[in-house]
């Protein structure tokens, strides 16, 4: 039977290259398409390492119609996984024309080669930010999602309803929406993780670079929540897990059975995990310190969230199976690699 083939847009940026490397796994074929605006080829050099496999990378911007629909006349695919995206929510508050032209302008143009070249299946990477704060936690697919409280979390918003739309008008196209929550980790290879260029805006990047004596100290953003330990809480997901969700996500829409032709899964672990105790774990796991010190509230945080996974447990067969344990130990190898400290 001939391989099925995946375009992975923004498949040399962090979640991107570990979901292509979990797709050549399952056995499909792979393109990545990337501009690299905010990504590395040694992204894509580490996906061809870990799986010994020359896979095609094309530089394309998928803002960039002409370009991208060469993309598609050149490489026969039947599905995208579309990460292409900005993604810095406090660069989206000063910096919205930018966010809403990338975001919405590339994934415009993917949905509507896909309609015009006939490929029908979709991945779209949306986020657990289409919640907000919720009323209750953990979150199911049936929470009411809350207006967007940055322009980032608006277009997720806004691209999950284009393609709810786009699905229902157009025969043959189907979609599935995954919400992700807190992305941590890196490859157990450590041949690819995260690569935030300049400041580190996650927790677990900047935790790692005090670790390793880059950065002094690490802010924690307000100890005064109505919470356990006063710190918020979120649920961090292992990439390779959160990879292997894609790979579930297309496994459903290429096998044929029956369903619905947009669907929406969360995928977290399902276990609630605050700040404080996340540095801990960490120091504990990896055996290093890092220096702290708690300030005051970061703008438009949410209190806590975390996921109520049972719908992808049960629908995609997929569930998170790392320890948070193993994805710090991942996160700590992959920054001593960026070190070239061992
Ligand atoms: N955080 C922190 N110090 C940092 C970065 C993040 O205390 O330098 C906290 C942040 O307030 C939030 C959690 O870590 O409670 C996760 O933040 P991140 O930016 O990684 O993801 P978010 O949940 O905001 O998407």
């Amino acid at each position: 039977m001939e391989k099925q083939c995946v375009l992975v847009t923004g498949g040399a940026g962090y979640i991107g290259s570990h979901t292509a490397v979990e797709l050549i796994a399952a056995g499909y074929d792979v393109v990545i398409a990337d501009d690299l605006s905010n990504s590395d080829l040694r992204a894509v050099e580490g996906v061809r390492r870990i799986t010994g496999v020359e896979v095609p990378f094309e530089q394309v911007d998928c803002c960039d119609r002409e370009a991208l629909g060469r993309l598609f006349r050149q490489y026969r695919f039947d599905s995208v996984i579309h990460f292409a995206a900005s993604k810095a929510v406090g660069e989206s508050v000063h910096e919205p024309l930018k966010y809403y032209r990338n975001n919405l302008t590339s994934f415009l143009n993917v949905v509507e080669l896909m309609r015009a070249t006939g490929r029908p299946n979709i991945v779209f990477s949306s986020s657990c930010t289409v919640y907000g704060e919720a009323d209750a936690q953990p979150v199911t697919e049936r929470t009411p999602r809350k207006p967007a409280t940055s322009p980032y979390g608006n277009t997720k918003q806004m691209c999950e309803d284009v393609l709810r739309d786009a699905v229902a008008a157009y025969e043959g196209l189907r979609g599935i929406a995954l919400r992700y929550f807190n992305p941590i980790g890196a490859h157990p290879s450590a041949l690819i993780g995260e690569q935030p260029q300049g400041m580190p805006q996650n927790l677990v990047p900047y935790v790692t670079q005090t670790a390793a004596g880059i950065r002094e100290c690490l802010s924690i953003f307000g100890d005064d929540y109505p919470t356990p330990d006063g710190s918020n809480i979120r649920d961090y997901i292992d990439v390779t897990d959160l990879a292997r969700a894609h790979v579930a996500a297309i496994r459903r829409m290429c096998g044929g059975a029956r369903r619905a032709d947009y669907e929406v899964f969360n995928i977290g672990t399902g276990r609630g995990v605050s700040v404080l105790e996340l540095v801990r774990r960490f120091e504990q796991v990896n055996g290093v310190k890092v220096n702290h010190r708690i300030v005051g509230r970061r703008e438009g945080d949410i209190v806590a969230i975390w996921a109520d996974p049972t719908l992808a447990n049960e629908v995609l067969g997929w569930r998170a199976e790392r320890t948070l344990d193993q994805t710090l130990a991942s996160a700590w190898a992959w920054q001593k690699h960026l070190c070239g400290m061992e």
